[in-house]
């Protein structure tokens, strides 16, 4: 019997790091994967100390060759991906007009084509064993649009035209593909917004909490689990109600 191997993208921290360590408690063997080694490491020694295995990669996912680099070494050593976790992304903001080309640029590289290089690298394998499971971490913006954000609600409605295509290629080999978008997370990339927005972002959720990253890790769990194998090309809100 052999562990099912996931790789996550951006797992040095936030959603990411609370996927790797949500699957890990699972079964899965982690691959923690984001530019910095030291982060992913710190990530990697949680996982072990819960049992679990975990391997570190340098990946960058701007850069095609860096891409190839982290999943041939991860084929070399673990020889399967059986989940991939896109969840690698930045936010660039800024009004549409006076939108410079490079964050325009950087954010569709880390969170579109980012994910569809991660993609390619993967579905070889997943074809040949006829088994896996591809979940990319959208947002509610790519859902809603969102004023100031044209690049990132590009990016990550891209992505969810991705995982309907993805899903319309590989259903007949058993491979899954779906995407969860979150609304309003606690982690590094919301803590500095302006109160107000914070307080205005709120009075809009039902719920009326932010999101945890365990929130997400969850409906990654339940997507890549057997129990959701009927389940392709769909769009999993995560957002406490924000948008429906
Ligand atoms: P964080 O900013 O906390 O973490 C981003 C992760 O992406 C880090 O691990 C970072 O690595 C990694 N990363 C950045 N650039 C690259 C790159 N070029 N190659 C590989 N990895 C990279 O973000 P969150 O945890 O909040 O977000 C995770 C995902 O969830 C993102 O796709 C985001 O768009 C999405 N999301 C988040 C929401 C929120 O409210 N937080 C809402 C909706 C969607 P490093 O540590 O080295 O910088």
């Amino acid at each position: 019997m052999f562990n099912r191997v996931a790789f996550v993208t951006g797992a040095s921290r936030g959603i990411g790091r609370a996927i790797a360590l949500t699957l890990c408690r699972s079964g899965f063997d982690i691959v923690v994967a984001s530019p910095e080694i030291e982060k992913n490491e710190e990530v990697a020694e949680e996982i072990r100390a819960c049992s679990g295995e975990a391997m570190t990669l340098n990946l960058d996912v701007t850069s095609p060759e860096s891409v190839k680099a982290a999943f041939g070494k991860t084929m070399q050593d673990k020889t399967r991906i059986d989940v991939l976790v896109n969840n690698a992304g930045i936010t660039r903001d800024g009004l549409a007009v006076r939108m410079k080309q490079t964050d325009w640029d950087l954010v569709m590289k880390i969170n579109l084509n980012g994910a569809f290089l991660c993609a390619q690298q993967v579905l070889p394998g997943m074809m040949r064993n006829r088994w896996g499971r591809i979940v990319n971490i959208s947002s509610v913006v790519g859902q809603a649009g969102s004023a100031g954000q044209a690049n990132y609600a590009a990016s990550k409605a891209g992505l969810i035209g991705l995982t309907k295509a993805l899903a319309q290629e590989m259903g007949s080999r058993n491979i899954t593909v779906n995407a969860i978008a979150p609304g309003y997370i606690a982690t590094d990339m919301t803590k500095d917004l302006p109160e107000e927005l914070k307080q205005k972002m709120l009075s809009s959720i039902p719920l009326a909490r932010m999101g945890k990253p365990e929130d997400i890790a969850a409906a990654v769990k339940f997507l890549v689990s057997e129990d959701a194998s009927y389940i392709t090309g769909h769009v999993l809100a995560v957002n406490g109600g924000m948008y429906m």
